[in-house]
């Protein structure tokens, strides 16, 4: 039988198949095939055995992974796999938008090809959609309307999951968990328990769960995704994470241009003809210094 993997830990792994979920072990000798280890989000062979309980035997290849730079390991940490898109909420007020975190969110689907969109929640609150989320949506970001208090808005939003799994993300008190309990009455989360479970140690993150819909559609939650550093990107691809620098990357003079203060920059000559929006640019420049620490750590644990 074919599961999907939602939780796992302690060698424990909680996994979905055929709309039932099952705690399953691992196999002794598991064909991991070029995967570390199981991951949520894996899809996984599973048997049962005749005591009743069950094992992995096997992790089927993964489309994608998420991971995260482990400063300590020599790895980066495999937060989830198969994952399809990112929905980034935002409020129309309480609280305002977090568009620095917007623009991080955004750079990180983007180099982990992750399709993202942008939920807006709350409408109830306000007659109109926050006017800085115009740029998005001319930068081609689908906004997504929504209010707990309006199930036509629920249904769209859950048309939009639908046989995907999607990384719910936001700042605290957007309504996450709102969301996820209209999407699925039943499910009760608390208010404020989805992306700030709060990790046991002073460097700990909670990992990454998935919670089912139903059996094609998943939502994930990985805490602590807006701090995510860029990993196996190469430096000089970070611009292509925010589509409003693309058009201008490929005319600078340089090839590997960073585009900080290199001569015959395009990307520079467009934000002074307001081409490109300041305060996305600040963003890239923000993500661009973080991937260059990353980039020097690798070299400097000599495993880069
Ligand atoms: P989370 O931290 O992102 O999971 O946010 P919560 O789901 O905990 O919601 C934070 C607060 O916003 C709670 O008081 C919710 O009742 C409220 N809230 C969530 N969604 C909506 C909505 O669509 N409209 C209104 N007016 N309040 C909402
Ligand atoms: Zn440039």
């Amino acid at each position: 039988m074919i599961a999907r993997v939602l939780q796992g830990s302690g060698g424990t792994y909680r996994v979905r198949a055929e709309g039932r979920e099952l705690d399953c072990s691992l196999r002794g000798r598991i064909k991991k095939g070029n995967t570390g280890s199981v991951a949520v989000g894996d899809r996984v062979q599973i048997e049962q055995l005749e005591d009743g309980s069950c094992r992995i035997t096997e992790v089927l290849p993964r489309e994608s992974v998420l991971a995260r730079r482990a400063m300590a390991r020599r790895r980066d940490q495999v937060m989830a796999a198969n994952l399809d898109q990112l929905a980034i909420v935002v409020a129309v007020t309480r609280p305002e938008p977090d568009l620095h975190m917007l623009d991080r969110l955004l750079a990180v689907a983007e180099l982990n090809d992750l399709d993202p969109f942008i939920v807006c929640n709350k409408t109830d609150l306000s007659d109109s959609l926050p006017p800085d989320l115009d740029l998005y949506r001319t930068i081609g970001y689908d906004i997504l309307p929504t209010s707990v208090n309006e199930p036509s808005s629920i249904n769209v939003l859950r048309e939009r999951l639908a046989g995907r799994t999607t990384v719910l993300a936001g700042a605290s008190g957007v309504g996450k968990s709102s969301l996820l309990n209209a999407l699925m009455p039943g499910l009760d989360l608390r208010v404020g328990d989805v992306g700030e479970r709060k990790g046991r140690g002073r460097h700990t993150t909670t990992s990454a769960r998935l919670i089912p819909l139903d059996d094609e559609t998943y939502i994930a939650d990985t805490p602590g995704i807006q701090h995510f550093v860029p990993t196996g990107v190469s430096v000089e691809a970070l611009g292509h994470a925010f589509p409003d620098l693309r058009p201008f990357e490929g005319v600078c003079r340089f090839a590997d241009c960073r585009h900080r203060a290199e001569p015959g920059c395009a990307v520079l000559e467009a934000l002074a003809n307001d081409q490109i929006d300041q305060r996305r640019y600040e963003a890239y420049l923000d993500i661009l210094a973080e991937a260059e620490a990353a980039e020097l750590a690798t070299r400097t644990r000599g495993d880069g």
